[in-house]
C-alpha cells in the first residue's frame, strides 16, 4: 500500500471557526477519503496554531491563561471537526512536547547543515498581527494589510534572527518549474514563480523574548517566529527528529488556503533544503469561501456562524455544498438560497429520492431482493462513465469535478427510472425486463454509495447499509465498481436521506 501524508494548514486558536476554515477541512477530509477508497496508506494530520501574539492577546481578553485558552479553542475547533465527519488520523497543537522537540530539532539541524543561514541582524518594517508577519510595500494598500484591512500595521524594530532565504531562490525556482516540487492549482503556482523571479529577501524568523512561544535554540532572549514554528507542525507530527520519521515523510500533499501561499510555497521549502530534509511533493492552495463579495474571516469581521451552518441541512449537506458550490480551487460564493437549492435540487429531489424510490420498488416487486440479472443496461454504461470520469477529477484535486461526476450519475439513474417505468413492467408482467432495470438501479446505488463518500460520509454510509452491504465491504468497493456484487442482496427498508426541509 503507498503511504499518502495528508495535512491542513494548523489553525490560529484566536476565535472560532466558520466556514473559511471548514471548507479546508472537508476538502482535505474528502481527498483523504478518496485515497483510502483507491487503497492507500492515507495518513491524515489537522491541529491547532496555539502560540503567536494574537493568540496571547485572545487569552487575556477572555481572562484566561493562555494554555487554558487554547485547551479551550482546541476543544472547540475539535468538535466541529468531528461534527462534519473529518476522519483525521493524527491532530497536533504546537504547544506539545513533540513539537517544541521537533521545531528546535529542525533549527539546530539547519545551524549544522548550513551554519551561515542563521545570522542575527536588526530588523525595522511594518508588522501586521493579523497575519504575525512584516509586511512588503506590495502587500500593503492604503495603508493597511491587504488580507486585513481593518487592522492597523504597527512600526516595528528589533534585533533578530535571521534566516538566509535569499540563498534558495534559484533552486526553489527550478524545483516548482520542473514539477518536482508542485505547487497547485496553476494560478498559485503562477503567484509564486513571479515573487520568486522578484527576488527574495532574508527573513526575521525570532522576536524578542515573548512570554507564548518556543525559545530559539542557544538564545533565550529570543522566541521562534511563529510561522516559523507553525510550519514546522508537519515534520513534528512524524515523529521528527526520532529514527522512523520518514516512514511519514515527506508529506504527500499540504492542503493550505491561498492566502499563505508563500508561508508553504517558498519559506518551508527553503527551510527544508537549509536542514537537508526532503520536500513535501505536493501544495494545493484553495480559494476563500465568500459572503456577499468579501473574504469571511474572524478579523476582518465577516463570518457566518460554522454551527448555524450545519444545523440548516445537516453536515452532510454542508460539506456538499461546500466542495460542489463553493469550490476547492478559487474563490466561491455561500448564500443560504444557493445552499438551499442545491440541497433540494441534489441531495434530498437527487440523491435521496433516487435511492428511497429504487429501494422501494425492489421492496414491491422483489420482497426487497435485488434480483440477479446480467443485463447491461445504458445505466451501467453511464455509470462505467461517472467512475472514470470521477477518478480522473479526484486524481487532479477536482473536487467539483468528482462531484459532478457523481452526481450526474444521480440524474441519469432518476431519468432511467422514468424512462423504463418499472411500475408498468411489473403491470405488464415483464418479468426479465424488471429485473434487469432493478438490477441495474442496484448497481447504480452501489457505485453512488461508493463515490459519494467522500462528500457525504454519513448519508453514503446509510445508504451502503441499506443495500444489504457490510460496512467492512466498502473497503474494498473501489475494486468491485466494474460489476458491483448486488445480485441476491437483501436490501432494507432506508430511512430518508435528505428531509424536505420544513420552513426554509
Ligand atoms: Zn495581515
Amino acid at each position: 500500500m503507498p503511504k499518502f501524508y495528508l495535512t491542513t494548514a494548523i489553525d490560529y486558536s484566536n476565535g472560532d471557526p466558520h466556514l473559511g476554515h471548514a471548507l479546508e477541512k472537508v476538502g482535505a477530509d474528502c481527498i483523504a477519503r478518496y485515497r483510502r477508497l483507491r487503497g492507500d496508506d492515507v495518513h491524515f494530520l489537522m491541529g491547532m496554531d496555539e502560540h503567536s501574539q494574537a493568540v496571547l492577546q485572545a487569552a487575556e481578553q477572555n481572562g484566561l491563561e493562555p494554555k487554558a485558552w487554547v485547551d479551550r479553542m482546541a476543544a472547540t475547533f475539535e468538535s466541529y471537526w468531528r461534527r462534519l465527519e473529518c476522519s483525521n488520523d493524527d491532530w497536533i497543537r504546537t504547544t506539545e512536547p513533540r513539537h517544541h522537540r521537533g521545531t528546535t530539532a529542525l533549527l539546530e539541524q539547519i545551524a549544522r547543515t548550513n551554519p551561515d543561514d542563521l545570522f542575527v541582524g536588526e530588523y525595522e518594517g511594518l508588522y501586521c498581527f493579523g497575519c504575525e508577519e512584516f509586511k512588503q510595500p506590495s502587500q500593503i494598500v492604503n495603508g493597511h494589510c491587504i488580507e486585513h484591512p481593518t487592522l492597523e500595521l504597527v512600526p516595528t524594530k528589533e534585533r533578530n534572527h535571521f534566516f538566509r532565504l535569499s540563498r534558495y531562490r534559484d533552486r526553489l525556482l527550478a524545483l516548482i518549474r520542473s514539477g518536482e516540487f508542485k505547487v497547485e492549482p496553476a494560478i498559485r503556482r503562477n503567484e509564486i514563480v513571479r515573487l520568486l523571479e522578484d527576488g527574495l529577501q532574508d527573513i526575521s524568523v525570532s522576536r524578542n523574548r515573548q512570554a507564548w512561544g518556543i525559545p530559539f535554540p542557544g538564545d533565550p532572549e529570543q522566541t521562534v517566529y511563529v510561522w516559523f514554528d507553525a510550519l514546522i507542525n508537519y515534520l513534528s507530527a512524524t515523529g521528527y527528529p526520532e529514527a522512523g520519521y520518514e516512514r511519514l515523510w515527506p508529506a504527500d500533499l499540504h492542503v493550505v488556503g491561498k492566502g499563505i501561499t508563500r508561508f508553504h510555497c517558498v519559506i518551508w521549502p527553503a527551510m527544508l533544503l537549509s536542514a537537508g530534509v526532503a520536500l513535501p511533493r505536493e501544495v494545493w492552495a484553495h480559494g476563500y469561501v465568500q459572503w456577499e463579495g468579501t473574504k469571511m474571516s474572524k478579523s476582518a469581521g465577516t463570518a457566518v456562524s460554522l454551527g448555524e451552518a450545519i444545523d440548516r441541512h445537516g453536515p452532510d449537506a454542508l460539506r456538499y455544498f461546500l466542495l460542489r458550490e463553493v469550490g476547492f480551487e478559487a474563490d466561491g460564493n455561500f448564500t443560504w438560497d444557493r445552499f438551499d437549492e442545491r440541497y433540494t435540487a441534489d441531495l434530498a429531489d437527487g440523491l435521496g429520492n433516487l435511492a428511497s424510490r429504487s429501494l422501494a420498488m425492489v421492496a414491491k416487486y422483489r420482497e426487497g431482493i435485488i434480483p440477479a440479472s446480467a443485463a447491461e443496461t445504458p445505466l451501467d454504461q453511464a455509470g462505467l462513465e461517472a467512475v472514470g470520469a470521477y477518478a480522473q477529477a479526484m486524481d487532479v484535486l477536482d473536487l467539483r469535478g468528482g462531484a459532478e461526476a457523481a452526481w450526474g450519475l444521480v440524474a441519469r439513474a432518476n431519468l432511467y427510472i422514468q424512462q423504463v417505468a418499472p411500475w408498468a413492467l411489473a403491470k405488464a408482467g415483464k418479468d426479465a425486463e424488471l429485473d434487469a432495470a432493478l438490477g441495474a438501479l442496484g448497481r447504480a446505488l452501489y457505485r453512488l454509495a461508493v463515490l459519494s463518500g467522500p462528500f457525504v460520509p454519513g448519508k453514503a454510509r446509510v445508504l451502503w447499509q441499506s443495500l444489504g452491504l457490510a460496512p467492512e465491504a466498502l473497503e474494498r468497493a473501489w475494486v468491485q465498481l466494474a460489476a458491483p456484487p448486488v445480485s441476491g442482496a437483501a436490501t432494507n427498508k432506508p430511512e430518508v436521506l435528505f428531509p424536505k426541509p420544513q420552513s426554509v
